[in-house]
């Protein structure tokens, strides 16, 4: 059960499955001394008072702890029974626990309390450790894995973990052993020496990033590509006389740095981000223009059938006047048309053509393919990724556009082997989205609003979450909220359509379509439609239970409207009790359309976990480091690695044997993503 639920394999994994935290029970705080800002506590003090309040499940036992400074109120709601017999009144106890306000007055509920000993009364900091809510169902805790952590401990010896880093390194940056900092991180007997651990920990974790990086680098800027030596009649023409608009500056910044790689004979991987609608759509048709321009047949993958077809309508129009053909392919593009297409896409007659995974796949051949643009790279495996380099004798060209703004900390970091290019400005004459906090209070007036819109001829997209966790739950609050809205938009005016993941694709995909066609005014969906759904006639972006999106994924969410003419709104729905946390991601979103800002904030606020798919990206995954707070060490380590990568590019030196297999061992983890990114 441990092994599938925090993906633990061995006794030597579990040494490595770290503390999140530490209850800090080496302090004893005084009761008149707590303030608001205080989150866990310990005191030692009397406890009197001890009475039950109210019956059957509402039956919750309360007392009080006083010192000489102040009294504090303990409850229990579980358990009450059992508490009240074991608990002794005018009796010295320590308790430690989480303070809690209520009506500004602070209390504890559910303390760990002891009677005062000499053993409970010792100075520890006591691990905290990640659990799933399945392993709490099943009655693992935190106190049996800490257990068992412990007894596994007990038997540990410092061969059992030996060094992996040189010792010059351990000594130049005053880094703690290995043995010493696994034993530390769990069982730190002091504060100074949690802090060694922890230092040396994230300091070894960055460090193989960095080596990771650096090697890629390395690999990326050998490996041969095909040379694209002119900018020919195709890409000339359509900038001359087919383009609708004229390029912003960092369009034509981007393009030029395209220009520039593709032309130096080695393989290209480029990373475009872009927040949504600055436009990077036309950066790929025009590098795809470069490849054909040279010879080349271009291809440009989406991650959904949706968006495909999307990118297929609006590229084959903007081709259409220099009789470039283009052709689409997905999974639902089948018998004759399909195998008409294969076939020229091998003897070279295609020479765009746009899909999804679908290109992937070994029965696509290309006669000669030279750029692969990837949009919205985070939906992508990293195998699938990897694949697109076998489709030609040299690796193609690789584009990859995201509109998933990468903060600098974390590009460089993540993508350190990946060139960056940066659309940071948007169209001209772009409307700002009005964005508006609404609690549940005025739920009929919002709906009133966006009736009122939808009764202008535009439509409206309302959403909700979807979260994996409890994915039933949330289907049922989809499937009430659906209903809901009904009663706003009757069904004989009005026509919704709904998309979720519990329908197939295909369900998906035409639900989807009514609404892109304009036959339905409303879509109700999950999250499904985050990324690049284009409906310019859309206005109002109603956001429900907003307070259970990250900050990324509402501005994602956001970017569904304001895509053409009209002025556009994003209403953020919420309950009426916010935490602090929930107010602050309003307050971000309500105030600020920077994609950029929002990122930045983002991260400071959720640590770079969930945020960017790391999951399926197979960017580094970090237990301890932060690559927000702790800049320095990253700063440290990646002057380390290159150093040593200069020394020993092949990390061959004896000294050099322990963080190889490191890298070895990740490598085999995440299998092949580092060709790509
Ligand atoms: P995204 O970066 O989100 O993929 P798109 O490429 O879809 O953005 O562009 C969003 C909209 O902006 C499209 O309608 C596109 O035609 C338009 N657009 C792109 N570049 C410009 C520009 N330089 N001037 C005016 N409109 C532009
Ligand atoms: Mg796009």
């Amino acid at each position: 059960m441990l092994r599938k639920e925090l993906g633990i394999n061995y006794a030597g994994d579990l040494l490595h499955h770290y503390p999140f935290r530490y209850n800090d029970r080496t302090r004893i705080n005084k009761i008149g001394q707590i303030t608001p800002t205080d989150e866990y506590v310990q005191f030692i003090g009397t406890l009197v008072n001890i009475y039950e309040e109210g019956s059957g499940r509402k039956k919750r036992l309360s007392a009080t702890l006083y010192d000489d400074t102040g009294k504090i109120e303990l409850i229990w709601f579980q358990g009450a029974q059992w508490m009240k017999k074991s608990l002794k009144e005018n009796q010295h106890y320590i308790v430690y626990g989480k303070l809690t306000f209520f009506n500004g007055i602070p209390n504890i509920s559910h303390p760990d309390i002891d009677e005062l000993n000499a053993q409970t009364a010792k100075a520890t900091m006591s691990p905290v450790y990640p659990l799933t809510e399945k392993l709490k169902g099943k009655g693992l805790n935190n106190r049996t894995l800490g257990k068992t952590m412990r007894e596994l401990m007990q038997k540990v010896t410092p061969t059992d973990i030996p060094e992996i880093l040189p010792a010059n390194l351990l000594q130049h940056y005053k880094l703690c052993d290995r043995y010493h900092a696994i034993k530390w991180i769990h069982f730190p007997d002091s504060v100074e020496h949690m802090h060694a651990a922890q230092f040396r920990l994230k300091w070894e974790e960055l460090f193989a990033s960095q080596l990771k990086i650096g090697q890629l680098r390395v690999q990326h800027h050998v490996q041969p590509g095909w040379k694209f030596e002119t900018v020919g009649d195709n890409f000339n023409n359509f900038y001359k006389e087919h383009l609708p608009f004229e390029l912003t500056g960092a369009q034509k910044r981007v393009l030029k740095e395209i220009r520039i790689d593709t032309g130096t004979g080695k393989q290209m991987n480029r990373l475009v981000q872009g927040d949504v609608g600055s436009g990077k759509t036309i950066i790929a048709v025009m590098s795809m223009l470069l490849a054909l321009d040279n010879g080349f047949q271009a291809c440009m993958m989406a991650p959904t059938e949706i968006l495909a077809q999307q990118h297929y309508a609006s590229i084959k129009k903007l081709l259409e006047p220099m009789q470039i053909p283009v052709a689409l392919l997905t999974g639902s593009v089948k018998g004759k048309e399909r195998k008409e297409i294969l076939a020229n896409l091998k003897d070279g007659n295609i020479r765009i053509v746009v899909g999804t995974h679908a290109l992937i796949e070994n029965t696509v051949q290309f006669q000669n393919l030279g750029l692969a643009v990837i949009d919205e790279q985070h939906r992508f495996g990293v195998g699938q990724r990897a694949s697109l380099w076998e489709k030609n004798k040299r690796p193609p060209h690789i584009l990859v556009m995201t509109a998933t703004p990468i903060p600098r900390t974390l590009a460089m970091t993540l993508y350190g082997d990946l060139d960056v290019s940066v659309i940071d400005e948007l169209p001209p004459g772009r409307q700002e989205i009005k964005t508006v906090h609404r609690n549940e209070m005025r739920r009929a007036q919002v709906m009133d609003f966006m009736r009122s819109e939808v009764d202008q001829g535009r439509q409206a997209y309302i959403v909700y979450p979807l979260i994996e966790e409890s994915e039933k739950m949330d289907y049922e609050s989809l499937m009430a909220g659906y209903e809901q809205v009904k009663i706003f938009f009757p069904e004989d005016k009005y026509r919704i359509a709904m998309v979720h993941g519990r329908q197939d694709q295909d369900e998906r995909e035409r639900n989807m379509k009514r609404f892109k066609d304009g036959e339905a005014q409303v879509l109700v969906a999950t999250t499904v439609i985050e990324v690049g759904v284009d409906v310019p006639n859309a206005t109002v972006m109603l956001i429900e239970s907003a307070e259970r999106f990250g900050l990324s994924q509402l501005h994602q969410l956001r970017g569904r409207v304001g895509r053409g003419g009209e002025q556009s709104y994003c209403i953020l729905l919420t309950g009426n009790k916010l935490s602090k946390e929930s107010t602050e991601r309003m307050t971000t979103m309500t105030s600020t359309s920077n994609g950029f800002v929002i990122a930045e904030k983002d991260l400071a606020m959720r640590g770079p976990g969930d945020l960017y798919g790391t999951k399926q990206s197979g960017t580094f995954r970090f237990k301890l480091a932060d690559i927000i707070h702790d800049t320095h060490i990253l700063e440290q380590t990646r002057e380390a690695a290159r150093a040593l990568l200069e020394a020993d590019p092949q990390l061959s030196n004896p000294q050099h044997a322990g963080i190889r297999n490191v890298l070895l061992q990740q490598a085999t983890a995440t299998n092949n993503w580092s060709k790509i990114s």
